[in-house]
């Protein structure tokens, strides 16, 4: 007999299932427990006091790229969520790149500060008025076609080969301007494509690759070019992301549902083709009387959790060979005395408003160049570093994340993946990794010595492979690559991406590993309540407030 019941039961509390569960229990009116390995949940939104007193350091998600569209349906649906809590600060600049040589910078403005695009024109004027003129034909374009279709892309289960999607009737559609040959292209040719001068064209491919586009990767045009819908308004959490996991806690428990920490699942446990509940490692049983939800990546919800023979053994096959090893970075948050200063200010006092700033060579075959370094197992060349820097807590002290007066800074790099060296080796690295990101700092900010260094904390590919289990082997901070096979209808196979699995009633599948692609968003936990919604004949919100999506 089960230990204890519920309606559904979640495995793993991550920040796509949290959302599940806010919809099943406010919605739903379902019983839920969720079962979370680490002492909190929701690894994805977390943020710890680090690396000093007063300063806040994200163990992972951090930039939120869209601050609207991350979380759009849930801004209406959960009118609470922000009361508790769930609330963001939007940055002037969502991205930009800032060159080594000539220490000028080009960025793209917030949607919300700049509805009009205006200053984004100018910037890109002072390069090419040419570029200028096709942001603003691109923004047309996002405005009518692109982002009403992205929205009920991401915020849809996927849709099966053979059936069209919002994405195949956008492609399909001659005023959307899509060229179909973009399908085929790698990011670097479709920026070249679209732009002439190397400064806009450098100021997308390195913040898309942040995003787990790679510059070099064949078939990735399209998503290089669509990722501009979830990039216009980005920001941070205020106070950090661990603040939108206790406001989505708050939601829940007062709906009824129940957190269990530190309580690892060993088996999700299934019973004449039906999901019956799962199996925590210390043995207790618990019991699912309508469905079993998992949170976890692919590889372990097939191979560990459920056992590869409940799936087809073409599907084993695939989830066997997901492409995991190149979404792998260097992840430091700096806690200095005073905010870097940029050579480039005197080019724009909006750099210091950048959220996402790339500081490498304008050269965008050089991010190129180090993906294929990469590939080759070696480590990026500390003279080629395409390194972001994010500082945020200049131009918005509210946020939070540093003592008045004092910065608090990101700086993300792209390294191998995890399992490429030694724990003794990481340790080495890490210190290392250190020096040469502060060498390559210099460049471009005179002030950025270790005189101004407080503290750091070290987040590398062998850090998040240990954090939280779905992150697997490689440390890969969007779960799988996001490689033209693993996304979308894709993610992880054709097969699973609805995030229903064929042959076993009662179990559904959500998380990063999903259709669409990774990222700290809610577009997985929206389209699993869906999924409930259709099967159990649950409350639809989308139909009573007319939303598309
Ligand atoms: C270093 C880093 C930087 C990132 N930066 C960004 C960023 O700037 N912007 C952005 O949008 N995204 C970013 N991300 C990605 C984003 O955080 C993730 O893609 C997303 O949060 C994953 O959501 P999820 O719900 O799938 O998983 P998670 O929120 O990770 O939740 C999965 C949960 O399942 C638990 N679990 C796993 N296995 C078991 C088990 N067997 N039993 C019980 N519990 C289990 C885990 O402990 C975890 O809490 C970053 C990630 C990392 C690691």
């Amino acid at each position: 007999m089960a230990d204890m019941s519920f309606d559904v039961v979640i495995v793993g509390g991550g920040n796509k299932a949290s959302v599940a569960a806010m919809y099943l229990t406010k919605y739903g009116k379902m019983s839920v427990g969720l079962f979370e390995d680490r002492h909190e949940a929701m690894a994805g939104w977390c943020a710890e006091e680090a690396p000093a007193p007063g300063f806040i350091a994200h163990q992972c998600s951090h930039l939120h790229a869209d601050t609207l569209n991350y979380h759009r349906p849930l801004w209406d649906d959960f009118p609470e969520w922000k009361d508790y809590g769930a609330d963001y600060v939007d940055r002037k600049v969502n991205y930009g790149f800032v060159d080594k040589v000539d220490q000028r910078w080009c960025g793209v403005y917030n949607l919300n500060l700049d509805p009009e695009q205006q200053k984004t024109y100018e910037l890109f004027a002072r390069f090419s008025q040419k570029d200028a003129d096709t942001w603003m034909w691109i923004t047309d374009k996002m405005n009518k076609y692109w982002e009403p279709a992205f929205l009920k892309w991401v915020f849809n289960p996927a849709v099966p080969y053979g059936q069209k999607d919002a994405m195949d009737n956008l492609i399909a559609n001659p005023d959307a301007g899509i060229d179909p040959l973009w399908l085929t292209y790698t990011p670097v040719q479709i920026y070249h494509e679209l732009f002439e001068d190397p400064f806009v064209q450098a100021t997308f491919v390195r913040a898309m690759q942040s995003g787990g586009i790679e510059p070099d990767g064949a078939g990735q045009g399209l998503t290089a070019l669509l990722a501009f819908c979830n990039w216009r308004r980005a920001g941070t959490a205020k106070g950090g992301n661990h603040q939108l996991a206790h406001a989505t806690q708050r939601v829940i428990a007062e709906n009824g549902g129940k957190f269990f920490y530190r309580s690892p699942v060993a088996k999700i446990l299934i019973e004449n083709g039906r999901a019956k509940g799962i199996k925590l490692e210390n043995g207790t049983e618990i019991e699912a009387k309508k469905a079993v939800l998992s949170g976890v990546d692919p590889y372990q919800f097939v191979f560990n959790l459920v056992g590869p023979e409940h799936f087809d053994p073409l599907d084993v096959k695939r989830v066997k060979a997901l492409s995991m090893d190149w979404i792998t970075i260097g992840w430091y948050t700096w806690a200095l005395h005073e905010q870097p200063k940029f050579y480039a200010e005197k080019w724009g006092e909006d750099i210091d408003h950048c959220m996402w700033l790339c500081s490498g060579t304008k050269d965008i075959e050089d991010v190129a160049r180090e993906s294929y370094q990469r590939r080759m197992n070696e480590w990026p060349d500390p003279e080629n570093f395409q390194m972001i820097i994010s500082n945020h807590s200049n131009a918005e002290p509210d946020c939070g994340y540093a003592p008045l007066g004092k910065a608090c800074v990101i700086t993300e790099q792209f390294v191998n993946p995890a399992w490429r060296y030694t724990e003794a080796e990481w340790k080495v690295i890490e210190k290392r990794f250190a020096d040469e990101q502060i060498r390559h700092w210099q460049k471009y900010c005179p002030n950025m010595t270790w005189d101004n260094v407080i503290g750091y904390v070290p987040i590398t590919p062998f850090y998040t492979s240990r954090h939280a289990r779905n992150w697997g082997r490689s440390g890969n901070w969007n779960v799988l690559d996001m490689i033209p096979s693993q996304v979308g209808r894709n993610r992880p196979t054709p097969n699973l991406a609805s995030g229903r699995i064929p042959g076993v009633k009662g179990l559904y599948a959500t998380g990063a590993g999903w259709h669409p692609f990774g990222w700290g968003q809610s577009f997985q936990g929206y389209w699993t309540y869906k999924n409930f919604a259709q099967d159990f004949g649950l409350p639809k919100p989308w139909e009573e407030k007319g939303r598309e999506f």
